[in-house]
């Protein structure tokens, strides 16, 4: 490909709405447009290399035995019904794109597919005979993303790779995951990258497996904790280790302390002279349910302590067995707008009456209670009175009457001891989630009654198993892992091109000449070459050439005459003199090199 053919305009300023890098970095250099909030137009460069992670990804999904498919991007509100999920999707900030055909049907965007292969494999799959099955897709996904940002990487359109295993037991399963596992890792690095896979949250399901694939980077949306000896990584949403130790609170009588102005832990620690560890705080939250249902929650939590909310979403979810979608603080406003009566925040202890929910237009009238172990577990503390302005000392949790259930609800952080080695510490590295692995379980073909005949010739849903790669986050990833300040530098096996020639000068005959003939013989060699034939200054072609992040260069320039060419590496910058020939043999050896990871 020539340059002059390719439609190239790249951008010497950074563009104002791209604060990351890799993002300003794929701008810049041609390979996308934006066309609206979170929706991207991929231009040449980059639809290249998207099908070379594509093909990369197919490679190893049909080494796993995994069928390849494409389902329909339009899907019935009906099959969404089934299994729950319309509403939870749709109202209020659910992140389904939906409409109405001519004749009112209801449809939506699928985020995911879920529900239309599952409802697919029980119609198809009948037996236990035909099982174990792995289907995969790669197509455009649409979410509408409360916050799309950082180009590629949150999206409203977006493209994915998703697969879904369906089982007769769960040992299958596992056997299915744990090569899915393998294939992932295959494919990050034969793309180049450098992922962790950690622990992930698998949702409400208790036990079910779940692995994410983090390609490290500052600029990551995710927290990722990990032990110094490197044996446990986890989401920061999964994460589980051991809380510092609570500084006791001696013993003493119930005695009310006045506490105006003292709402906050920190205020109310410095004006009593206690630690953090030694209060319960009580944080008041209103869960909403995936049926409509608008819950309150208390939740008991040391006063140095952080809620984890996944952790609570589930935790939730299983008391009620019911999707919770989302927890958020419960403010005065929504009080006010619920009818009832001021509630005494910054002095709410974990015996807050269930009659301040009487009046609630609608709001479940009661509180679900729950606490953390770093709470259940003191023996005696401060909390507060539920009257404003006044805390509570010396309480303990026989004094306040019925203890919560107790479960962990607490985040780990770094610093923490970890539980497989507690003289291991943990510490925090931002990831990008490019992939994710899940042992769904029978969620789904419950709730689709997807089932086939096993072998004792009774009926019972598939297990299942789902398999994520986001083919277009994982492109900018790359980029955020491999660039520099001159531009991006792309891993062989995923750039546009593997050589870029650039002629310094194309009014020059000679130099002309030796790089058509250069360009032609890597063609012949079955090497992706970039020829930049333009008529812009050499500089400009060689700022071009860095910021498109071509791995290896080669510039036909003064010493042509010489049969001469400076051949380059982008990642190394490394540059050798060498005559034309011995350029072109040096390039078939690196990229010959790498052919194992080139499709
Ligand atoms: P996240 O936690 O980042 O919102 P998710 O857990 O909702 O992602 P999955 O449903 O597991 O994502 O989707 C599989 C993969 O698709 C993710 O691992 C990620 O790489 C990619 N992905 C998800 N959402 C987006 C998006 N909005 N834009 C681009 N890629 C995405
Ligand atoms: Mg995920």
């Amino acid at each position: 490909m020539r340059v002059s053919r390719l439609m190239l305009v790249t951008l010497r300023d950074v563009p104002a709405d791209a604060e990351i890098a890799s993002h300003q970095l794929l701008l810049r250099g041609g390979y996308i447009r934006r066309v609206t909030s979170g929706i991207y137009a991929y231009l040449p460069l980059m639809w290249r290399v998207l099908r070379k992670i594509t093909a990369i990804v197919q490679e190893e999904m049909d080494a796993t035995g995994a069928l390849e498919t494409l389902l329909p991007q339009l899907q019935p509100a009906e099959l969404w019904r089934r299994s729950g999920r319309w509403q939870g999707y749709t109202a209020g900030e659910g992140l389904m794109f939906h409409l109405e055909d001519r004749q009112g049907r209801e449809l939506g965007l699928g985020p995911t597919h879920e529900e239309v292969i599952t409802s697919l494999a029980g119609d198809l799959l009948r037996s236990y005979r035909q099982l174990p099955v792995t289907l995969y897709q790669i197509q455009s996904k649409f979410r509408d993303e409360i916050r799309p940002r950082f180009g590629l990487m949150r999206g409203r359109e977006f493209i994915m790779k998703d697969a879904y295993s369906f089982h007769s037991c769960e040992a299958d399963l596992s056997m299915t995951y744990r090569a899915m596992d393998e294939a992932y890792q295959r494919i990050f690095s034969r793309c180049g990258l450098e992922t962790v896979a950690v622990e992930a949250d698998s949702g409400a399901i208790g036990g079910a497996s779940s692995q994410e694939f983090m390609v490290t980077a500052d600029a990551g949306e995710d927290l990722i904790l990990i032990s110094g000896d490197g044996l446990y990584a986890a989401n920061q949403e999964k994460a589980v280790s051991h809380p510092p130790k609570a500084i006791p609170l001696p013993a003493s009588k119930v005695a009310l302390l006045d506490t105006p102005e003292q709402g906050t832990i920190e205020t109310l620690c410095t004006a009593q002279g206690l630690v953090p560890s030694q209060v319960v705080k009580v944080l008041v939250m209103l869960a909403r349910i995936e049926d409509g249902e608008l819950q309150p929650v208390l939740v008991s939590i040391r006063g140095d302590q952080q809620l984890n909310e996944v952790k609570l979403i589930n935790a939730l979810s299983r008391e009620l067995n019911k999707g919770v979608l989302d927890v958020a603080p419960i403010s005065a406003d929504q009080i006010t707008a619920q009818k009832l009566e001021a509630w005494p925040f910054g002095a709410i202890g974990p015996d807050l009456d269930d009659a301040l929910l009487s009046g609630a237009t609608s709001w479940t009238k009661h509180f679900l209670r729950l606490a953390d172990p770093t709470a259940t577990e003191l023996n005696c503390f401060v909390c507060g009175a539920n009257q404003n302005n006044q805390h509570r000392t010396g309480m303990t949790w026989s004094k306040l009457g019925e203890v919560p259930k107790s479960v962990d609800l607490r985040k780990s952080q770094a610093g923490d001891r970890c539980i497989h080695d507690s003289s291991q510490i943990l510490e925090e590295r931002r990831g990008i989630e490019v992939g994710h692995i899940f042992q769904l379980g029978r969620k789904y073909s419950e709730a689709l009654e997807a089932c086939f005949t096993n072998d004792q010739g009774t009926q019972e849903p598939f297990w299942m198993g789902c398999y994520g790669i986001g083919i277009s986050r994982l492109a900018q990833a790359a980029v955020e892992q491999h660039h520099d300040q001159a531009g991006m530098n792309w891993p062989l096996a995923i750039a546009p091109f593997e050589v870029i020639i650039v002629v310094a000068n194309i009014q020059d005959e000679v130099q002309q000449k030796l790089a058509e003939q250069l360009y032609s013989e890597l063609q012949a060699a079955d090497i992706e070459a970039l020829l930049d034939d333009r008529t812009e200054r050499a500089g400009v072609k060689f700022k071009d050439a860095d910021l498109i992040g071509i791995p290896w260069r080669v510039v036909v320039g003064r010493d042509a005459a010489k049969g001469q060419v400076e051949l380059i590496q982008r990642s190394s910058r490394k540059v050798q003199i060498l005559s034309a020939k011995q350029a072109f043999n040096a390039l078939v050896n690196e990229i010959a090199a790498n052919q194992n990871t080139r499709v």
